[in-house]
């Protein structure tokens, strides 16, 4: 059907290569770009551009930033700098900020160890992480999710963090089995926090 227009197959196979838009979806969104007008295309190319160059992950927690070196968490006053949350990714930290009752600081790890993925500790920050525990830090909560990679992630890190003399610990139980933190709602997340026990 589409073979006399091959630069919208060329179209369609890149939008394909974005993840999260359905299929069915793809159809849809490239009639979105072919019926809208020249300029408003030109300027969400240009936006695309420009927040790729100038959104990085934080040199300490890995939390995106537009500001350089650090992000507003990491250099803000108001945040109690000997809390570190470790998260799986961005969307982890920003379910855990919109609950509301966080005050620490963030580690965005980048994702959760899989081997049968090959994700292994040197795909994710663990490195940084564990060099950022120093004597400033009085506490690690793990708010990796509740599945058996979260889990065996959470594991890792302590393995390699336990002798210190900090406190360790998890969310509460209050999140359910096998889901994802960034699905859940605040007053669970919140819950959750401030039952933490010892990991
Ligand atoms: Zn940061």
């Amino acid at each position: 059907m589409f073979a006399q227009l091959p630069i919208f197959q060329k179209l369609i196979r890149q939008l394909q290569r974005v993840p999260y838009l359905a299929s069915k979806n793809v159809y849809r969104v490239a009639m979105y770009f072919l019926t809208t007008d020249q300029k408003a295309i030109e300027q969400l190319c240009a936006t695309i551009l420009e927040a790729k160059k100038a959104i990085q992950p934080c040199q300490h927690c890995f939390n995106w930033t537009e500001a350089g070196n650090q992000c507003s968490i990491c250099s803000s006053d108001k945040r109690d700098k000997s809390v570190i949350c470790v998260v799986e990714t961005w969307h982890d930290l920003f379910a855990i900020e919109n609950a509301g009752n966080f005050k620490g600081l963030y580690h965005v790890l980048g994702g959760a160890l899989c081997p049968l993925e090959g994700i292994g500790p040197d795909q994710l920050t663990i490195d940084r992480l564990v060099k950022r525990v120093d004597d400033q830090i009085q506490e690690v909560i793990f708010a990796t999710n509740p599945t058996p990679e979260g889990e065996a992630t959470a594991s890792y890190i302590w393995s390699k963090i336990n002798t210190r003399p900090l406190q360790i610990s998890k969310l509460a139980s209050g999140v359910p089995i096998g889901s994802s933190l960034e699905y859940m709602d605040r007053v669970t997340i919140g819950k959750a926090l401030i039952g933490r026990r010892p990991f």
